[in-house]
């Protein structure tokens, strides 16, 4: 499963991508750019159409640019994605996956004629971007079994080669009104199972124990940029376990890591910790925000890199056991995997 780094255009550091930073990971295989970052910045979206994505960032072949829509942004703004801006930026900065310019969000807390308004509206936008590799987005909601259905009876959405799903994080994060776990975890093995053939991508899933889930799922590829959202409120990520705060930078509270987990982190072989080591991690700034975020990543790819691992050798039985905390997701994990022996 890819891990894709969603990036901040006000903010390019650290250079994860970039072979000749201190911050470089040679396992990142992919990263992802918001529309709504472009959209802010008149000067850069003219820029990165004029030069190509690619070069405008400096991303080297072999690392994939993802764009997202920003449909999230847009809706909060009262607004939509301006689809024919959206469409000849496409056109010129080539990014090599892009999502259809517009989805709707079905939130948990609407009610189920304002869940279809949803699902009429992106199916729409879906149909209507049949061409030119855009990714039409599907989303996990009480509506799941019609998505799938409207989707698999339009011959040219079924042709599509991949297919990205939305709506998960709200139901992840317990929204008021939110789905039972087992229900968005059952919406997304349905739309694994229908949707065999295509590469099935996840946006917005950050924590490690949430990439077991994805992985054990089938999922192909997950978008996150909870590695640089946590990196900048003193938070660093831990292989098989919950986050922990690291640096005191103000409002932000959290639990620290104990005797055990200073322990990991002190032998933690990320290019930030190897360089910096803990005082690293500990260090305010930007300096210190760009040692959290490299681990954070690293801290990802790794955990998602040793799941592959154990799923291709048949160990991950016994490795998730030792490995993964109990937490409110290990429950999940058993659950996913008895669902996967049946
Ligand atoms: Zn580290």
């Amino acid at each position: 499963m890819e891990i894709i780094a969603g990036l901040s255009l006000r903010n390019l550091k650290p250079k994860v991508w970039d072979a000749a930073s201190p911050y470089h990971l040679s396992g990142l295989r992919a990263v992802m750019v918001s529309y709504a970052d472009l959209d802010r910045t008149p000067a850069r979206r003219r820029k990165a159409m004029e030069k190509g994505l690619r070069a405008y960032l400096g991303i080297p072949e072999g690392v994939s640019i993802y764009l997202d829509n920003g449909a999230f942004y847009f809706l909060r703004k009262g607004g939509e994605v301006p689809r024919q801006e959206y469409e000849s930026f496409v056109r010129q900065a080539q990014p090599d996956w892009y999502a259809i310019p517009q989805d709707y969000i079905p939130t948990p807390r609407m009610n189920d004629d304002e869940q279809l308004d949803c699902l009429r509206r992106t199916m729409q936008v879906n149909r209507a971007f049949q061409h030119d590799g855009y990714v039409p987005v599907v989303h996990i909601s009480r509506y799941i079994d019609e998505y799938l259905r409207q989707f698999l009876a339009d011959e040219r959405l079924r042709a599509k080669p991949a297919v990205a799903l939305g709506g998960i994080v709200p139901n992840l994060l317990r929204a008021r009104k939110a789905m039972p776990y087992s229900d968005v975890l059952d919406s997304v093995r349905q739309a694994r199972v229908e949707l065999a053939d295509k590469q099935l991508h996840i946006f917005g899933i950050g924590g490690t124990a949430t990439l077991h889930l994805a992985a054990l799922l089938d999922v192909d590829s997950v978008d996150s940029s909870g590695w640089r959202n946590r990196a900048a409120r003193g938070i660093v990520q831990m292989p098989g376990r919950g986050d922990r705060m690291v640096a005191n930078l103000g409002s932000w509270r959290g639990r620290e890591p104990d005797e055990d987990e200073w322990g990991i982190l002190a032998s933690c072989s990320c290019p930030a910790c190897r360089q910096f080591g803990i005082e690293g991690l500990k260090a305010s700034r930007m300096h210190g925000f760009c040692n959290r975020a490299t681990h954070n990543l690293w801290t990802l790819l790794d955990e998602a890199r040793q799941i592959e691992a154990h799923l291709t050798d048949g160990t991950y039985e016994t490795w998730y056991d030792q490995h993964v905390e109990n937490s409110v997701y290990r429950p999940l994990i058993d659950y996913v995997l008895e669902q996967r022996q049946v």
